[in-house]
């Protein structure tokens, strides 16, 4: 039975990097009747925490991903987190010890980085090789007090690797060093642990990014060293953005600073609004730093978005966990056929490992939010209000205080048009809030202050004044009338006004039910407000 596993480090939140991992592991084990594990790579102590462990579960949850054995479901491979399985490591690396694999190395990092600096200066980069310490250099190392590592003691020749996707792979013995298993701190390194864990956990499929296939030429060496068969290795493509490069927090990062330097404001004004220093304003600025708050902020502080990176980012921004499921499974692997817009059990057949692709893939977010349309399109009521009410649990929004039955009476009206949950709701918003300003300006010439808009307005309004009947159908009658008696039966010279007037834009849902839905005194109360705002503004 395959056994497929993912193993992200909790080290912060979930890429939509891993989750496309992760999403390829569950569709290959699920296709071919395996089973999933999941686990926890958290032996860099400094940077893992339980939050980030539990966002990643909570994201990967969301996104439907399951998995049949991990932390806290157990399972014949317990304990799941590696910083439980220390003792497993310990005895591994003492049969290394014991059988020559391994050797100590007492380099300081200051020394290695001097070796670094060195190699590079000679053109390449270093390769740490054995080298045999004296006597007095041993002595002087341990009056020191330092520490040695364990360095994996490397057979001079190339490694080939059989690769599921990409086929045969021949990393050449110059690229490889002899690197090490165990650190200072006694801890293994993360090259020791997952080969100790695969093994163990008798994982079958090695799948992940082409970013590990140098790592996976150093975990056959182990492999053969501690005299284990290994698992069969395969590797996705990369994701890139659109603009080209790895999709990385660096994204916000680009982006906030894009925004800042559009909008002119002085950095230094913004940077004390936000309570940063002026000193690491302009190094991130200067690209100096990239930190993910700081960009937040500056997007907060300019009403613009950033691009989303994290699986978190996705949801907050309002897609569906499917439609994200759905284009993330074709980000480097395609059906065969030119299906898209897919369901979850239509992928699970479909899946072969065949079928991903080598070369690097393009997150192009217009698909993306193409596909969401789709998925909210294809959902009924009820599912598009349960996920409306999940989105509204998780952002704060104006409309998430509005009772279930307003909700459910805004949803046809804006399904339709809308690629994200956040665009169904800001779409609804002008419902619980009155426009205070009217825009785009070229709407507003158009449909108010030129070829008698404004009258046309006011005539509305003197005609919706004495409506007694305020229901879709009375209103339709009544604009209709209006339109036919006064305004050579074009609708649009009654509607685009009125439009502009009740919901700040010339976009709206159809305007009966519009002004149906908003009442007769909230209606009259914004087209006074517009003809006024209106008028003053032609008269100065
Ligand atoms: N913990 C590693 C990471 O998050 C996993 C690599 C692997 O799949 O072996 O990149």
């Amino acid at each position: 039975m395959n056994r497929c596993r993912f193993a992200p480090s909790p080290t912060g939140l979930l890429h939509v990097g891993g989750a496309r991992t992760a999403l390829f592991n569950v569709l290959f084990a699920r296709s071919t009747r395996g089973r999933m594990v999941l686990r926890i790579e958290d032996t860099d102590q400094q940077r893992s925490s339980r939050d980030s462990e539990e966002a990643i579960c909570t994201d990967m949850k969301w996104l439907g991903l399951d998995w049949d054995e991990g932390p806290a479901v157990g399972g014949p491979g317990a304990p799941y987190r590696q910083s439980e399985r220390l003792a497993q490591y310990q005895s591994h690396l003492q049969a290394l010890r014991e059988a020559g694999h391994v050797y100590e190395a007492w380099e300081t990092p200051e020394e290695l980085d001097a070796m670094r600096t060195e190699a590079q200066a000679a053109g390449g980069s270093l390769r740490y090789r054995r080298r045999d310490y004296s006597e007095q250099e041993l002595l002087r190392f341990r009056s020191e007090e330092r520490t040695p590592v364990l360095r994996l003691q490397v057979p001079r020749e190339p490694v080939t690797i059989i690769d599921e996707i990409l086929g045969e792979v021949v990393v050449p013995a110059d690229d490889l060093d002899d690197f090490v298993v165990c650190k200072q701190d006694g801890f293994p390194t993360y090259h020791l642990a997952v080969v100790v864990d695969d093994h163990e956990m008798q994982v079958t499929h090695v799948l992940r990014a082409q970013e590990h296939l140098m790592n996976t030429a150093r975990h056959l060496l182990l492999y053969r060293a501690l005299g284990w068969d290994p698992p069969a290795h395969g590797h996705m493509p990369l994701i890139f953005s659109m603009s080209g490069g790895k999709m990385s927090k660096r994204d916000k990062a680009k982006a906030a600073r894009a925004a800042l330097r559009e909008s002119g404001r002085d950095p230094g004004e913004l940077a004390s609004a936000l309570g940063i220093d002026s000193e690491t304003m302009k190094r991130f600025r200067k690209k100096k730093r990239d930190d993910v708050v700081i960009a937040e902020g500056i997007a907060a502080a300019l009403g613009v978005e950033l691009p989303e990176i994290d699986v978190v980012d996705f949801r907050r921004a309002g897609y569906l966990p499917e439609a994200l499921v759905n284009f993330l499974a074709l980000l480097g692997w395609s059906p065969g056929d030119d299906r898209e817009v897919m369901a979850w059990d239509e992928m699970v057949e479909a899946f072969t490992l065949g079928r991903v692709g080598r070369t690097a893939a393009r997150f192009d977010r217009d698909k993306l939010r193409w596909m969401n349309g789709v998925y909210i399109r294809q959902l009924d009521e009820d599912r598009l209000y349960a996920h409306l009410r999940a989105w509204f649990d998780e952002v704060e929004h104006p409309v998430a205080a509005a009772s279930e039955e307003v909700i459910r009476g805004l949803i046809p009206l804006f399904k339709e048009r809308s690629a994200t949950l956040k665009e169904l709701a800001d779409k609804a918003l002008f419902f619980f809030e009155a426009p205070t300003a009217w825009g785009p300006p070229k709407a507003v010439k158009k449909h108010l202050l030129k070829g008698g808009g404004l009258d046309r307005l006011d005539r509305v309004t003197q005609v919706l004044k004495d409506l007694d009947d305020w229901t879709e159908a009375g209103l339709e009658s009544c604009l209709r009338a209006l339109a036919e008696g006064e305004f050579e039966g074009n609708l649009g010279r009654v509607a685009q006004p009125l439009r502009m007037a009740v919901a700040g834009g010339p976009a709206s849902p159809p305007i009966f039910v519009t002004l149906s839905m908003l009442g007769s005194e909230e209606t009259l109360s914004r087209l006074q407000a517009c003809l006024s705002h209106h008028q003053d503004a032609a008269a100065q």
